[in-house]
């Protein structure tokens, strides 16, 4: 009799429990079918008209495509259901692994167009502000108005210092024009950061995107640890060849020396030229045959693709996921050469992963696990233009060239990674600390930055604000680091590849022309999980080990 009676409340307790869990998640789940009744037409609606935008140059497009922007902005601005949001969330009544991935995803999104519509309105009219002067801005030199592509020639050509210097200091006086503004642009978005209880607009960003200050700097430090000494040979083996062709000793090698203003990209190597290759060759063909291979055919997506260029087009490349039901596409100005081939590569990469991402998840989940991954995956496609047996498959590389082409080849990558990997700390490392201290000495930080992870000589006395030459600073906030969290990831899923599925020694020079079992595995492990699994997890799920700089610099740093 007593122990019924204490076992009754128990199980009242029990039955309410489970009956107002269960509550959580059918209410979450109708919650969810209402919401994607609005959002997913909206959604599909602006890439639409982006689309449309990029194909035409049309402004009618332009405005379409900035209404819906504002119309989507404000759905995830409303606060009643951001509160709902959150309690769903602290509650833990959401169990199902599932809803619980959708739950996080949507309450970031919501998280992020929480401020004050005042604010709000300031940053975009400070972006675009910011935005239109760097479209506009031409800096003198000698006297006369250049653009961006005269400085990059001279900064290719010029062997005179002098002429570098002027036209090095040309490409950085757009800085001086934006700086004050970037800085109150980095202030506002703080701003709006605090008022949801951040400690700046950096946390708050990584946060939202499912990252971690603590996560990103671990793996930035291990990655400059990996690099220090091989960077630094590079460095002074680079140093030395243009000190030479500049008829100067390798320590007075000054920034304007380098080919590139922010020495973030290396001059290319080779003596045979890989263009010949694709002269007259279908590019779009030749990917599309390599991708068929790879058993993650792409024709589905060059059909809905706009290929080659024309007048008032956007003159880049990218990859859409329109509905993230099957129509993918990309938009490029192809033209039969090297340099094309690697960006199909690049873009197919990022249209599989759309495409192989499991069709019956839902919608929020029917995407890439992280922005981070799928540029891997691109970026491991892309990689394969400078692979030797990759072109001897794909064109039929010339017998005699075939080994000088393969050590230039492996020595493009490895300038590439190795130059790039110090550019991103640098970037990683003043950005951070940019949003924690607007108020400092930027312009000694960022020298200081330079000097310590590019090891480039900072001109004697110099006081400018040369950070904010850098759009993305301004436009891109809080997402350069995911460029080399991509790079990392590459490397890992290739070692991985390489050892396990391909069964090769070494992992630098990995082929993907002609392996099915690759794509059927990227597609199982990587692509089809979606954002069902956090990008930490299931880069542990799909190469059995977190992410880590090492297999990068196994690749690129030995
Ligand atoms: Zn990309």
């Amino acid at each position: 009799m007593r122990s019924i009676m204490l076992c009754f409340p128990l199980f009242i307790i029990f039955l309410l429990t489970s009956c107002s869990l269960r509550n959580g998640e059918n209410e979450f789940r109708a919650f969810i079918d209402q919401h994607l009744k609005t959002i997913e037409p909206k959604l599909k609606a602006f890439n639409l008209a982006s689309w449309n935008a990029n194909a035409t140059g049309d402004k009618k497009y332009y405005d379409e495509k900035a209404a819906l922007d504002l119309e989507v902005r404000t759905i995830y601005s409303n606060k009643k259901e951001f509160e709902q949001l959150k309690k769903w969330k602290e509650s833990e009544e959401i169990k199902d692994a599932l809803l619980q991935r959708q739950l996080i995803i949507i309450y970031n999104k919501y998280l992020i167009n929480q401020f004050d519509a005042a604010l709000m309105r300031k940053i975009v009219e400070k972006a675009t502000a910011i935005e239109n002067k760097f479209n506009v801005f031409r800096p003198l030199l000698e006297g006369k108005e250049v653009d961006d592509n005269e400085i990059v020639n001279i900064l290719k050509t010029e062997t005179n210092s002098a002429k570098r210097q002027k036209a090095w200091e040309a490409s950085k006086e757009v800085g001086i024009a934006v700086a004050a503004d970037v800085i109150e642009l980095a202030k506002l978005r703080n701003q709006a950061a605090q008022q949801l209880g951040f400690k700046n607009y950096y946390e708050m960003s990584l946060i939202a995107s499912e990252q971690s200050l603590e996560e990103i700097t671990a793996i930035f430090e291990e990655l400059k640890q990996l690099t220090d000494e091989p960077f630094g040979k590079l460095k002074s083996e680079i140093d030395t060849k243009l000190a030479k062709k500049y008829g100067i000793k390798a320590e007075q090698m000054m920034p304007w020396h380098y080919e590139d203003r922010f020495f973030q990209e290396a001059p290319r190597v080779g003596t045979i030229d890989l263009d010949k290759y694709f002269k007259g060759k279908k590019i779009d063909e030749l990917a599309a045959t390599f991708y068929r291979k790879l058993g993650l055919p792409v024709e589905s997506i060059l059909k809905n693709s706009d290929i080659y260029g024309r007048k008032g087009k956007y003159q880049h490349a990218f990859c859409d996921d329109m509905d993230r039901l099957g129509d993918v596409r990309t938009m490029q100005s192809v033209v039969d050469n090297k340099y094309w081939m690697s960006t199909m590569l690049h873009e197919l990469g990022h249209g599989v992963y759309s495409l192989n991402v499991r069709r019956d998840l839902p919608f929020y989940l029917r995407i890439e696990a992280h922005a981070f991954l799928t540029e891997a995956i691109a970026m491991m496609m892309e990689r394969q233009a400078d692979n030797a047996d990759w072109l001897q498959a794909m064109v039929g590389l010339n017998a005699e060239e075939y080994e000088t082409v393969r050590a230039e080849g492996q020595e493009n990558l490895r300038m590439h990674a190795l130059l790039f990997c110090r550019w991103t700390q640098v970037m990683m490392r003043f950005e951070k600390a940019m949003y924690e201290n607007p108020d400092q000495d930027l312009n000694r930080l960022w020298w200081s930055l330079v000097k310590e992870y590019q090891m480039v000589t900072p001109p004697e006395g110099r006081n400018a604000p040369d950070w904010a030459a850098k759009i993305h600073l301004a436009l891109y906030p809080a997402y350069y680091h995911n460029y080399q969290l991509g790079e990392l990831t590459a490397s890992q899923l290739q070692y991985y590849l390489a050892k396990n599925i391909l069964k090769q020694e070494g992992a630098k020079e990995v082929c993907l022309a002609n392996r099915p079992e690759v794509g059927q595995y990227l597609k199982e492990k990587v692509l089809a999980p979606g954002a069902s699994l956090r990008w930490d997890a299931l880069i542990k799920e799909a190469t059995g080990e977190p992410l880590t700089a090492r297999y990068f610099a196994e690749e690129y740093a030995k």
